[in-house]
């Protein structure tokens, strides 16, 4: 089977979908690689230390999309990349297919298999293959990096000669895969961290890692049976503002990762919010690209109102774009050794597995997921 690597096209985009380890890895289990040139080459992967360990650097996009059995990338494919594609290819990346219906329809008219892994089960066994979480879990971490660059003040408390300085209050709203990894790396820096999540599962969480969980009494709020959150009433929300309007008002820093999957993230830290809070302090809305937590919140963009620094950097993960990469590139990689015959030497499309049937969109000229597929027939 040939395994293809193209290069990101989008402008900024610096991670990759293949590391050494993971092309040696994947030369192992028998595959051919190509790999288009440049395509490691914003996080120090050159093209000769992927040719060293066997794989094939191509120039011609067409040429290299064109003779793919398998294709693995990060962001989802141009039309111009599913037309250079070969009917029955299998193509791996995200697709946000909930919102990307003409991107759907169009690769399953192409006769693309593909797979999103936004859409990988978040089942145990497939942890290692999960990249919203890993990517979230380093986006924790770069959210907390960007309100410490902000901030007029350190988060740790420091007691000198010259005074005593306290720690940064850090409030943060979600505490899923992301605002865990804030709360850990917020604690590292020496904040005193309160978090709040819709989910009450995850207030010992927030305890083990060193934070106060804010209680609010939302009634039934819940969570699928995919571990994620569930929409909130207009009812719930309210009470949730108000509740977290004093601690927002207290706090140095807010972070809100606060997500429902497929859904617009709510608004829940409001105008007058930010302007109760003191001029200097700072707040990282992680939901910016996707509609906002935070009311005033530029989509990637730093902005500052009443004096307040709202940072709605997105793609964080790329910003440590590196480790990003090597953790995106082993859940890829896991994916395809998953169902791999070594034998045969090709990844085997299994159907009846507990993981494929989640995450394959088209198939055989055909929108194949159920829901995705319900959407679609929906809207006619
Ligand atoms: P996410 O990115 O969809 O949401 C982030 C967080 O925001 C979630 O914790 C959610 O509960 C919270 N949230 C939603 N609305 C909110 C509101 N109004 N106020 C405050 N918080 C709100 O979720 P995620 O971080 O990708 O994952 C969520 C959970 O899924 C995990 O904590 C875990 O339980 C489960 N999970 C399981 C696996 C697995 O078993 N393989 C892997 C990853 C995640």
């Amino acid at each position: 089977m040939r395994i293809v690597i193209p290069r990101e096209s989008v402008a900024g985009e610096h991670r990759t979908s293949a590391t050494p380890e993971t092309v040696k890895k994947m030369i192992r289990l028998g595959a051919e690689v190509a790999i288009e040139s440049g395509a490691g080459a914003a996080v120090g992967f050159t093209d000769s230390v992927y040719t060293e360990l066997g794989a094939e650097i191509v120039t011609d996009r067409a040429a290299l999309l064109g003779s793919a059995d398998m294709v693995l990338r990060l962001r989802k494919p141009e039309s111009d990349d599913i037309d250079m594609m070969k009917s029955g290819c299998i193509h791996v990346s995200y697709l946000d297919p909930f919102n990307e219906r003409d991107l759907i329809k169009t690769l399953a008219a192409k006769g693309i298999t593909a797979i999103s892994m936004e859409m990988i089960p978040r089942s145990t066994r497939s942890q290692k293959m999960d990249a919203l979480s890993s990517q979230a879990n380093l986006a924790g971490y770069v959210a907390v990096m960007l309100a410490a660059a902000k901030l007029p003040s350190i988060f740790p408390m420091l007691m000198t000669p010259a005074g005593t300085l306290k720690p940064a209050k850090v409030f943060i709203i979600g505490a899923g895969v992301a605002g865990l990894q804030a709360i850990a790396t917020a604690k590292r820096l020496g904040a005193r961290v309160t978090a709040f999540d819709t989910r009450p599962v995850v207030a010992e969480q927030v305890q083990s890692l060193g934070g106060k969980f804010l209680e609010i009494d939302l009634g039934d709020t819940g969570q699928t049976a995919d571990g994620y959150a569930k929409e909130l009433t207009p009812e719930q929300v309210e009470i949730q503002r108000q509740a977290q309007k004093d601690v927002i008002a207290d706090s140095d820093v807010v972070i809100t990762t606060a997500q429902v999957f497929g859904r617009k993230p709510p608004v829940l830290v409001t105008k007058d919010m930010v302007e109760g809070m003191a001029p200097g302090s700072v707040v990282v809305d992680m939901a910016a690209e996707t509609g906002g937590n935070v009311e005033g919140s530029v989509p990637d963009e730093t902005v500052v109102v009443d004096g307040v620094t709202i940072v709605g950097t997105a793609n964080l993960a790329n910003e440590v774009a590196r480790d990003a990469s090597q953790m995106y590139a082993s859940n890829l990689f896991n994916l395809v050794e998953d169902t791999w015959d070594t034998e045969a030497k090709t990844f085997v499309l299994d159907m009846e597995n507990d993981i494929l049937p989640g995450c394959v969109i088209t198939h055989g000229g055909a929108v194949v997921h159920p829901t995705i597929k319900n959407l679609m027939e929906g809207e006619g």
